[in-house]
């Protein structure tokens, strides 16, 4: 467009850099996007005062007033559209062409198209204002330049007959990419919003060789504590330690025994010796490496430590990075109760490598499936179809699908705890699903037959043949979701447990509480209610199905 014009071409990326003296990915990961804009609108501002210049600007320019206004008064403003499939394929050939390191936090992560996606969604009300918008996808590089210079010509028209400079009006609203709901902290899969906390979460195969620079990115300083269990550590600990010390990060590990007898207050206890033996400061971040029993532990330590450290959940159970390392509650156990002293706790990052996965025991890793299935039966239809025809795939986690479905399944359990952080709303209750009876029976077992997710698929089968009783649901969702458990290797019943028991455990429960059993239950697969008023024939007819 510029040679064409014989005009001057100004690309304003290159400008800020040289301006910055760094690179773009380099000023919003030590910066923050606020410095970023802030060089951004200098740089346009100049610019737009200038005649005879072609002005190339980044594709987020748009979001901040001051850029509008400056665009707006500064000349015709050309949007460029593409669909984002076509724009996916270009970032695909770039990087694969320049190694740009300004294309690749966007690819990466699952799904980038479905950022993409997002991002223009986000932007598009800005990019609606343009004064031209020419659609690119099937265009050769010198027909968009021809288009350009129509939708150019006709604005100058429209211009000199009196209308106003340009129709691409100042808005008052500034958004920052960062807030925008695929969000960057480069490349974050999503983003948990909480009132003390907003924070990335990164899911990936393999990506906990990245750990190191998702926790520069975070700004998360110079000194990193990794809390782990001897299994975990013996498998992941290395490549943990590694990727924090290449990030230039001083790094100490302290070990636990694997297992739920770690999660003490002694446990804690020790750690806390040697956090101040090691003259830890509040500088410094803790790491949890490991499955529920390490995040936990290592959440309360963070809490608790100096009033409160820096937290990060690199979480390697299913069970965990569906469901624990998400939401901020940390606690540890007490001999008469599970983690009865805890606290709320936000992390700062969340990192998910999948491939860790491939390590767990096969039936921690069944166990998991269940968390997955019952965010599906409680929120999410699709989900619930997409583990109904990838069940196989699934169980040997395969690589693209089991990312997606892990990532898929704890953006759900974000989206709950965003709305309900501290349990004080209600909504975080539905979370509860099949864990009535799910406790009961753990409890009435002593914890010691079951693991937490076959008493949940066991306690999901009995909360939907209640609500199927209670006249809520037909008999085929409370068939579809045993067929599906089953797929996944789940027990839908535990036969011979003792129900007097387990109705006892409820019952206790209840009275802990001083209130009604509050069952959550189905009225469609994604669709749930909360009932106090379940008959004490409907559950016992239920336990004796279950225990049959
Ligand atoms: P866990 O942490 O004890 O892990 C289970 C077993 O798997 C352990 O032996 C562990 O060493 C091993 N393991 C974990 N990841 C591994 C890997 N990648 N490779 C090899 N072995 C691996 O138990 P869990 O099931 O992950 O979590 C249960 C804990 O989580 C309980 O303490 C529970 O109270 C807690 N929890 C907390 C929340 C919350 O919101 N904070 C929610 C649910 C459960």
């Amino acid at each position: 467009m510029a040679r064409r014009l014989r005009w001057e071409f100004v690309d304003t990326d290159t400008e800020i850099e040289a301006l910055a003296g760094k690179s773009v990915p380099d000023i919003f990961s030590q910066d923050g996007e606020g410095r970023f804009r802030e060089i951004e609108r200098q740089v346009i501002t100049g610019i737009g005062q200038r005649d005879k210049v072609v002005i190339a600007t980044g594709g987020g320019a748009v979001l901040d007033p001051q850029n509008r206004e400056a665009m707006s008064k500064g000349g015709v403003v050309v949007c460029l559209e593409a669909r984002p499939q076509t724009i996916y394929r270009r970032l695909q050939s770039d990087a694969q062409r320049q190694k740009d390191a300004v294309v690749r936090p966007l690819l990466r992560g699952p799904d980038p198209l479905g950022r993409i996606e997002k991002l223009k969604e986000w932007r598009q009300p800005y990019y609606a204002m343009a004064d031209w918008t020419v659609h690119t996808d099937a265009l050769s590089q010198e027909e968009v330049v021809e288009e350009v210079l129509n939708g150019w010509r006709y604005s100058l028209r429209r211009f000199s007959s009196g209308e106003e400079a340009s129709i691409f009006p100042p808005v008052s609203s500034r958004r920052y990419e960062a807030d925008a709901p695929y969000c960057d902290p480069v490349g974050a899969s999503f983003v948990v919003r909480t009132s003390s906390q907003t924070y990335p979460v990164y899911a990936g195969w393999g990506i906990l060789k990245e750990l190191g620079n998702f926790f520069k990115q975070a700004r998360l300083g110079e000194c990193a504590v990794i809390i782990s269990d001897d299994v975990v550590f013996s498998h992941h600990g290395k490549t943990a330690v590694q990727t924090l010390k290449n990030a230039g990060i001083s790094v100490f590990s302290f070990v636990v025994p694997q297992g739920e007898k770690s999660k003490t207050l002694e446990a804690a206890s020790q750690i806390y010796d040697w956090l101040v033996e090691h003259r830890v400061e509040r500088g410094c971040a803790i790491v949890a490496l490991g499955g529920g029993m390490v995040g936990d532990l290592a959440g309360f330590v963070a809490a608790t430590f100096l009033r409160g450290l820096p937290f990060v959940q690199a979480p390697t159970s299913l069970l965990a990075m569906v469901d624990a390392a998400i939401g901020g509650k940390v606690a540890v156990n007490h001999p008469k109760g599970k983690n009865l002293v805890g606290a709320f706790y936000q992390p700062s990052l969340v990192v998910m490598d999948v491939e860790t996965l491939t390590t767990l025991p096969p039936r921690e890793l069944t166990s998991g499936w269940a968390e997955v299935i019952k965010h599906a039966m409680i929120l999410d239809p699709g989900l619930f179809a997409i583990l109904e025809e990838n069940s196989d795939a699934l169980t040997h986690l395969e690589r693209g699908i089991a990312t997606e479905v892990v990532q898929r399944s704890a953006a759900l359990k974000a989206k709950v705890v965003e709305e309900d952080e501290k349990e004080t709303t209600g909504r975080r209750t539905i979370l509860n699903y099949g864990h009535t009876i799910a406790h009961g029976l753990e409890t009435a077992t002593d914890y010691a037959d079951l693991l937490h997710g076959e008493a949940v698929a066991i306690g999901m089968m009995g909360a939907t043949m209640i609500s199927q009783r209670m006249g809520l649901i037909p008999r085929e969702v409370v068939e579809a979701q045993r067929r599906l458990l089953e797929k996944f290797g789940l027990p839908t019943s535990r036969p011979a447990a003792n129900i007097e028991a387990v109705s006892r455990a409820i019952e206790l429960d209840k009275k802990v509480k001083s209130k009604a059993v509050r069952w959550v239950l189905l009225k469609a697969v994604g669709e749930t209610t909360i009932r106090s008023d379940v008959p004490q024939e409907i559950v016992r007819d239920t336990l004796l199905a279950l225990t049959r």
